[in-house]
């Protein structure tokens, strides 16, 4: 059923957010279906979100459509699962303990649906969902078709895929495949990511990491940075160095602006202290890309996804 002004900073993990004009959850197919055609039919744009822990969402209300992706089946198909998009993936992780299924203790901790992190290939501790997607299943809302993309054709990267780039695809559902072994195992490694997630913990409400890691574009520019930063050549690994060494080495740690601040024990991460706007947030990135720029002469990208901002929505 479609409501209308609908506050959508509960449906964050930032807090932040106005009403949207429209909203409906959806968990099947056919609800997914009906919400594109009122979106289609009532000429609104809309808005996929799945548990809204990568979203920056402005604090002026939505003119649109938010179709929330939450809920859903997992299926047991031998050593691999189908499940759909609005599956959490804590649920994921706990049914695939109980089944014996080893591979996505990793993403333990990750407050997300399996469709946002295919669309934003999550991943933590060198692995990610490449290693997991066997095929997606996806709406095409161009064509009202279902179609089924194999891995390879998900063309996977560093928080990338197929549909980041093409959000015309909507997420339904994917096979994703483990390994046999037992639970006590599996329930140790759990445990292994949980105890190295919290060592790095931000307390209060964010968003992730709001930038990505910086890959150079060239040996010549990963070679000039060297010269003029040796210090921080022990935090290059192949080609990519963690944005936040960068972030904490122009001291945004800490920084406040309005009720928005940096984390003080990771400066990739922006928390709301309780009544944070949009605007307080993206004056952060404003000021944290500057910094950047001055000191490194490279542009930091945002991993967070932006709704509601003319200029910049679906910014990477
Ligand atoms: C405390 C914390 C820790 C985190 N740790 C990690 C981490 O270790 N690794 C990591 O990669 N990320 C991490 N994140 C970021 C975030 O959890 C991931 O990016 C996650 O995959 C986003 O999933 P979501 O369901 O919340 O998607 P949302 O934030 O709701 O949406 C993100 C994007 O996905 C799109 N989307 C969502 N569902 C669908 C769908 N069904 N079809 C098409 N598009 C869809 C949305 O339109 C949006 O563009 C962390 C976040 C927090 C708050």
């Amino acid at each position: 059923m479609i409501k209308k002004n609908i506050c959508l900073k509960k449906y964050t993990t930032l807090k932040i957010g106005g009403r949207a004009k429209y909203f409906v959850n959806a968990n099947n197919i056919k609800e997914i279906k009906e919400a594109i055609n009122y979106a289609e039919k009532n000429n609104i744009p809309f808005f996929v979100l799945g548990n809204g822990s990568n979203v920056l969402i402005n604090s002026d209300d939505y003119p649109g459509l938010v179709i929330r992706i939450v809920g859903g089946e997992i299926l047991l198909a031998n050593n691999c699962v189908i499940v759909d998009a609005g599956v959490f993936l804590s649920d994921l992780i706990v049914f695939c303990t109980k089944n014996n299924l080893s591979g996505i203790e990793w993403a333990s901790g990750i407050p997300a649906t399996v469709g946002g992190s295919i669309y934003g290939n999550a991943g933590c501790f060198g692995k990610s969902m490449v290693d997991n997607v066997i095929w997606v299943d996806v709406l095409n809302i161009k064509t009202k078709k279902i179609e089924r993309y194999k891995n390879k054709e998900c063309k996977f990267g560093y928080r990338e895929s197929f549909f980041k780039k093409n959000p015309y695809l909507i997420i339904l559902r994917a096979k994703l495949k483990f390994k046999k072994s037992d639970s006590t195992k599996i329930k140790a490694e759990i445990k292994k990511c949980l105890d190295l997630r919290r060592k790095k913990q931000v307390v209060g409400f964010s968003a992730g990491s709001v930038f990505k890691n910086y890959q150079f574009k060239n040996q010549k520019e990963k070679k000039e940075f060297l010269n003029n930063f040796p210090e921080l050549g022990k935090f290059v690994f192949n080609n990519v160095i963690a944005t936040g060494i960068l972030l904490d080495s122009v001291k945004l740690k800490g920084l406040k602006v309005g009720n928005a601040m940096v984390a003080p024990n990771h400066a990739n991460f922006i928390i709301n202290n309780g009544s944070a706007t949009s605007k307080d947030v993206l004056d952060i990135i404003d000021i944290a890309k500057k910094k950047i720029k001055q000191k490194f002469k490279i542009e930091i990208k945002e991993e967070i996804i932006f709704l509601g901002f003319k200029t910049i929505d679906k910014k990477e």
